[in-house]
């Protein structure tokens, strides 16, 4: 199967292998040696001086983490949404008893850093921001570094909550040099390891936040994974053999370095929004700010998004994501980001080709020709 998904996504043998290993103490020292070394490497990879803290769930579950950490029921947050993974931010802080000032960006398009700092002119009790780096329901990669500097320019102070869940570890997301708080991202995504861990920095600022925050929270406790940190553990039983593939995952792309991580994927994004149009189809997302992890494509006009994506799948083994909430059926997402090449980029386009017309859709003469 040619796994086109915006995560989980498919994973190297080698990492694949290293979860094969018998289990270890985790509370041993071939654990902390291992959880050392993924934490160093984690922190070139961040671009940051600060902790990073690797915890076992999701990356909703590191989304609720940087929430209940962070913040105090009754704080007053902006939170900018682009697509569904933004409203789930919001959705998440409210759940908990913060005042979400939601401020939504049309589905598409990436958010205003002048809108931004407008927001937090108007409502100086706007503390934190919540904001998600790419936005993998639309295709949409904010400019973080534009966002966070207008935040600062209003707040200097302000509490900088990063989604970067599909972006860490595949767009240049320092999270020094940018001033971001709490940055967290998922192993599913970029990272080449398959579900269920999620990694987490924390700035002194969000430390600083952490010792006053009064959200209830327990497993999630940030306070419990940096004091067991530095005894080479994590307050609970941790996802060993995750950790053993991310061990090994970090290796490679440690080896390969930002700038080389950065460029596979500009590739990767470009050749994909050059094929799909090429076939005739058409980006959802604003081209400016078109994601080099995910792509977004609008279903064609008289074709049925769930038979396209049922056909890809079935008769083609390419597995295509569709669109989530109001998108739904109305776009189709592919994925190229971790562990993705543009071979199979280009079997995913040879498939389209072949199975569009099989659904009504009339390609343009150049693409039929080939
Ligand atoms: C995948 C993703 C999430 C959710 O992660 P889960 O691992 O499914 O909980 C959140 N935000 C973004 C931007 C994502 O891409």
């Amino acid at each position: 199967m040619n796994l086109r998904i915006p995560g989980p996504t498919p994973c190297p043998d080698d990492v694949l292998e290293a979860m094969s290993r018998q289990m270890i103490n985790h509370r041993g020292p071939e654990f902390a040696e291992m959880l050392e070394r993924i934490t160093a490497g984690l922190k070139r990879l961040f671009q940051t001086e600060h902790d990073v803290l690797t915890l076992t769930t999701s990356g909703t579950g590191a989304m609720e983490a940087m929430v209940v950490n962070m913040l105090s029921p009754g704080d007053r947050v902006l939170g900018v949404s682009i697509g569904s993974f933004g409203d789930r931010f919001a959705t998440i802080a409210e759940t908990y008893g913060a005042e979400v000032e939601r401020l939504a960006f049309d589905w598409g398009t990436a958010a205003d850093p002048q809108l931004v700092a407008d927001a937090l002119e108007k409502d100086p009790k706007l503390t934190a921001v919540l904001v998600t780096h790419n936005e993998t329901s639309t295709g949409v990669t904010n400019d973080l570094q534009a966002l966070a500097s207008a935040i600062r320019g209003v707040r200097p102070d302000a509490l900088i909550l990063v989604d970067a869940i599909s972006s860490l570890g595949s767009l240049p997301c320092p999270v020094d040099a940018w001033d971001l708080d709490v940055v967290a991202t998922g192993s599913q995504k970029g990272w080449m390891v398959p579900p269920g861990l999620a990694m987490c920095s924390v700035s002194p600022r969000g430390w600083a936040a952490f010792e006053q925050a009064k959200m209830p929270r327990f497993y999630f406790d940030f306070g419990k994974a940096r004091d067991f940190l530095t005894k080479g553990q994590t307050p609970w039983t941790p996802a060993v053999s995750l950790f053993y593939a991310l061990d090994v995952a970090l290796e490679r792309l440690v080896a390969e370095g930002i700038g080389g991580i950065v460029e596979r994927h500009v590739i990767l994004g470009k050749h994909t929004r050059r094929g799909v149009k090429a076939l005739g189809l058409e980006l959802f997302a604003d081209e400016a700010h078109a994601s080099n992890t995910v792509t977004a494509v609008k279903v064609p006009d008289g074709v049925d998004g769930g038979k396209l994506n049922k056909l890809m799948r079935e008769e083609y083994g390419v597995v295509l994501a569709g669109g989530q909430g109001k998108l739904a059926g109305q776009i189709f997402r592919i994925g190229h980001l971790g562990w993705a090449n543009t071979d199979e980029l280009d079997a995913t386009f040879d498939a389209l080709r072949q199975a569009l017309p099989r659904l009504g859709f009339q390609l343009p003469e150049a693409a039929r020709a080939r």
